[in-house]
């Protein structure tokens, strides 16, 4: 146990953002409380965005924590990736105006990543901008997505092509919701916690190497303080420089490779975090070979992204091309320079564009299919 781990379960840290600053509130039975929504609410309406997945979970459970008197909606979309598009939001959009929301209208995002996406970005655009609240219910929401104020949609050309900067009122975090999460997805949440680990703070990632079976039986002292510490290292990057324009850029480390296999395999084929787990770890090998990790830091980095059950190899049929062809089109890239996230020590990151092409080729060449 680290010495800064909380006894209690419930927990509370603030995105500091001047005026647009908020609180994460973190803990067990935490939905239904009506003392834990009713201050983030603008007015007295209130629409409730879920997915038909979340819906027969929580749906109920939520709308026990809204006082009877407020004028409450809902509205369940389809699951998926593949649903995070315009047509979407516009559904959204439609419904809020079909119940005559206002400006005072508070939107929830109920569910993963995909559903805080969407939500987050019909709140930014619905009459030039309204209220909302995340309640993210995957393990990858609740450490990253929901915090930050990242909101947007996929368009055909590219994921997350389109969107806004939006900071939500507030972000609610029921670990609870954990419970029902498939072990699959909960393994893709992890390797966004080790991340913060790995960019930002070495004493976190030892902690998670003790852990990890913890995290894993969801043991709820040691999932509070990973979504915690998570929650803290990520607002504090944000804080720092919420549109990225220098050190925000680090919480993309894997995610360029990671990108890239997510891309070749197609969407959905491998998870977001198992794809930057791999990534990562081709990131730690890349930063071995330039001279800053230890082939010891390299296999510490490969074991914990292991026991998080994550996979340690690319995708059998990926070519060097393949990976170059598609990191060609990321988003960090500035002018015709590669840019991609290294560790320069295990718990510091460092954002490099400067990696000879002949290394980047080698290690794309020899990474372990
Ligand atoms: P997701 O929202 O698709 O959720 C994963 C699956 O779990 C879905 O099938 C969902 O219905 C289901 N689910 C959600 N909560 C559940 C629960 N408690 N019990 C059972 N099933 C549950 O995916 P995700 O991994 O949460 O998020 C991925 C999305 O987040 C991507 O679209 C990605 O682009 C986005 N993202 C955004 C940011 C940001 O800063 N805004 C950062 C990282 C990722
Ligand atoms: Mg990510």
């Amino acid at each position: 146990m680290s010495k800064s781990e909380p006894s209690s379960s419930r927990r509370s840290l603030q995105v500091a953002l001047d005026e647009r600053s908020y609180p994460i509130h973190i803990g067990p039975r935490l939905l239904g409380d009506p003392a834990w929504l009713t201050p983030y609410l603008a007015g007295q309406q209130v629409m409730v965005v879920t997915n038909e997945t979340v819906a027969p979970h929580y749906l109920a459970r939520l709308r026990e924590g809204l006082p009877a008197e407020l004028t409450v909606r809902e509205l369940i979309l389809p699951d998926g990736e593949s649903t995070k598009t315009f047509a979407s939001v516009t559904r959204i959009w439609d419904a809020l105006l079909e119940a005559g929301f206002n400006r005072r209208c508070t939107l929830i995002a109920l569910g993963g990543g995909v559903i805080g996406d969407m939500v987050g970005f019909a709140a930014a655009c619905y009459q030039r901008g309204v209220a909302f609240i995340q309640v993210p219910t995957t393990l990858l929401s609740q450490v990253g997505s929901s915090v930050g104020g990242k909101t947007g949609v996929n368009h055909p050309r590219g994921k997350n092509m389109i969107g806004a900067f939006w900071q939500p009122r507030a972000v609610l975090i029921d670990t609870d919701t954990l419970l029902t999460l498939p072990e699959r997805e909960l393994s893709a949440g992890l390797a966004e916690v080790i991340k913060y680990g790995l960019i930002r703070d070495a004493e976190f990632l030892a902690w998670l190497e003790g852990e990890m079976s913890a995290l894993r039986a969801l043991e709820p002292q040691a999932l509070a303080w990973a979504i915690e510490r998570s929650c803290r290292l990520k607002a504090d990057i944000v804080a720092e420089d919420e549109t990225e324009q220098g050190v925000r850029a680090l919480l993309n480390l894997g995610h360029t490779f990671g990108h890239a296999i997510e891309a070749h395999q197609g969407y959905g084929n491998w998870l977001h975090g198992e794809a930057v787990g791999a990534g990562m770890l081709m990131a730690a090998e890349l930063s071995q070979r330039l001279g800053w990790l230890s082939r010891a830091d390299v296999e510490r980095t490969a074991a914990i992204i292991a026991a998080a059950g994550l996979p340690l190899t690319a995708p059998a049929d990926m070519t060097v091309e393949d990976f170059l062809d598609r990191m060609r089109l990321d988003k960090k890239n500035v002018d015709a320079r590669l840019r991609l996230v290294l560790l320069e020590a295990l718990g510091r990151g460092v954002i490099h564009d400067e990696t000879p092409q002949p290394v980047l080729e080698e290690l794309l060449a020899t990474f372990p299919r």
